[in-house]
């Protein structure tokens, strides 16, 4: 068991949803969860009620049931309701979007209707800029921006689709249909690259894969109401995830 006794230091990055602090351990730092909603690149604002205590919960079944089927993150341990324990790492300022379904800005783009099945899962790279409104590259572009070497990449790619091979399967036994979702990652002290940011209903799309019911940050952002429930249930269904280490 990771030790939780840290040290809240001076707080280094505040996000939309997050805030990350320096600890007193110098290869660690502490995430914080806020209940602050955001949409449309920071043009829509609001909250919702206790989704930083549940985005917490949720991101650390996530990543543990991620690092069960093998994908290294940056998750050490939850240490309260709203705070998690991480390894520091530099994000790569690229979001790495999986969709196994028609919807939102792909189907904004393509004309294609929301909730049409794709043949295979696909994978998309946005180039991390608010003031661009995070733009879609090709990996060329992620390139020749400098976000990542061709290689670096094609590793990440690669995990994002190991995530949803893994998560896919699981989240239907709990009646989740996995639409889409949204990955960040990061280098460690080592070089390596290992998933980082959250996994929530803030950053992927699920719908109840009996009814298609909407069950995550959509019913912000298209004012549908029942926010709070939505994230309820799907922490109601995923739960507390542990696996024991093998040996
Ligand atoms: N997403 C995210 N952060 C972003 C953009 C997208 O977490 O800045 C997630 C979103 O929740 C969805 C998936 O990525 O699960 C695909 O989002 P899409 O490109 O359809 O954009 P949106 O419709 O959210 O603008």
């Amino acid at each position: 068991m990771a030790d939780k006794n840290v040290t809240r230091g001076e707080m280094l990055y505040e996000g939309k949803a997050k805030q990350v602090f320096a600890t007193d351990k110098k290869d660690l730092v502490l995430v914080h969860f806020k209940d602050d909603a955001t949409a449309f690149n920071g043009e829509k604002k609001g909250q919702i009620e206790d989704k930083g205590i549940i985005n917490n919960k949720l991101s650390a079944s996530f990543f543990r049931f991620v690092e069960s089927a093998g994908i290294p993150t940056h998750f050490v341990t939850r240490v309260n309701d709203r705070d998690m324990l991480c390894r520091k790492v530099t994000i790569i300022p690229l979001e790495v979007i999986v969709r196994n379904v028609v919807a939102g800005s792909l189907a904004k783009r393509t004309g294609q209707a929301e909730g049409t099945e794709l043949p295979e899962p696909i994978v998309e790279l946005t180039y991390k800029d608010d003031a661009q409104g995070d733009p879609l590259v090709t990996k060329e572009q992620a390139i020749s921006m400098g976000a990542a070497k061709a290689e670096e990449i094609d590793q990440i790619c690669a995990m994002a689709l190991q995530v949803n091979d893994a998560l896919y399967p699981w989240l239907l036994e709990k009646k989740l249909r996995l639409i889409d979702f949204k990955l960040e990652f990061g280098r460690n002290e080592e070089g390596h690259i290992v998933l980082a940011d959250e996994m929530s209903p803030d950053t992927c799309r699920f719908w109840d894969s009996e009814t298609g019911e909407k069950l995550d940050k959509d019913r912000f952002r298209r004012d549908m109401g029942g926010e709070k429930e939505a994230y309820v249930e799907v922490w109601n269904r995923v739960g507390d995830f542990h696996f024991a280490v093998p040996g």
